[in-house]
């Protein structure tokens, strides 16, 4: 927001910038995400006041326009429709930001992933798949197909946390992406760990930024904000060993969001 003053005007010719033209997309997905954005109400009213929403699935059937700034995406790639859709929003976007576990970690339609090519027929029937099931690829997060700017984790999102990264998409932020694993937040709330009582939390291997939200609920973490790059996977078959939790069990809780994770792809 350099050079503009309190107004929202240029500095030096008074002229008012035209507000980022934005445009959100799904993929394969539950729209879930999508509707946490239509909950954020007087917040989203704030940020809209700021934008040019062009294009938004959920809310219209017009065909998106070719020129925005901002792209955002909910939902995996499964599709080379959807490949090609990604990298074109990618190669006109200035700023990319993926939303949901769908979009960051390939999510829940990446538990398919086995076997995943010869779904359609096992479902439909041989010669019976139906063109709107596209041409299907193996499921992928965005950031497999291109490079994403800015990322908002969780199933379904925070709301508030998409209002946050939006700002920073749009003004930009010198703000840090998280990496730290969840334990020690939860440890700063002060929550027992569930481990203490043999029960399995994936709090231990999850990316940190949602304040352990769901331990602070009674109810171990499920992983949906995606493995931490700072995941100890030995470490963590260890401390279930040590504490009578199956590592089967952990291995295969594991897999609800991070099944295409290269990482456990190479730890399994
Ligand atoms: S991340 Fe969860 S809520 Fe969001 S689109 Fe995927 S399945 Fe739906
Ligand atoms: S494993 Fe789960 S309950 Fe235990 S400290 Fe980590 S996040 Fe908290
Ligand atoms: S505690 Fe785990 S399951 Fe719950 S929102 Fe955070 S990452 Fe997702």
């Amino acid at each position: 927001m350099g050079g503009l003053n309190m107004s929202g005007r240029c500095i030096a010719c008074e002229e008012k910038p035209a507000p980022p033209r934005v445009v959100v997309v799904g993929l394969a997905s539950c729209f879930g995400c999508q509707l946490q954005i239509t909950n954020a109400e007087s917040h989203l009213l704030d940020v809209l006041g700021q934008i040019d929403l062009r294009y938004w699935q959920l809310a219209s059937s017009d065909p998106m326009p070719e020129d925005f700034d901002v792209a955002v995406i909910e939902g995996a790639v499964t599709t080379e429709e959807s490949e090609n859709l990604v990298r074109a929003l990618r190669a006109r976007a200035a700023k990319l930001i993926a939303i949901g576990a769908c979009a960051t970690t390939a999510g829940i339609p990446g538990m398919a992933s086995v076997g995943f090519l010869s779904r359609p027929v096992e479902v439909y029937g041989e010669g019976q798949v139906p063109a709107a099931c596209g041409e299907m690829i193996s499921p992928r997060p965005v950031s497999a197909v291109v490079d994403v700017d800015y990322e908002v984790r969780c199933c379904p999102i925070d709301t508030l946390d998409f209002v946050d990264v939006l700002q920073a998409a749009l003004f930009g932020s010198n703000r840090m992406r998280r990496t730290a694993t969840m334990c020690g937040d939860c440890k700063r709330n002060e929550t027992n760990c569930f481990f203490g009582e043999g029960t399995l939390c994936l709090g231990l291997v999850t990316t940190a930024g949602c304040g352990a939200r769901c331990v602070s609920l009674g109810r171990p973490c499920n992983g949906c904000r995606g493995l931490s790059p700072d995941a100890n996977l030995a470490s963590a078959r260890a401390a279930c060993g040590r504490y009578g939790v199956p590592v089967e069990d952990f291995d295969r809780a594991l897999e609800l969001f991070n099944q295409t994770d290269p990482a456990l792809e190479g730890a399994r």
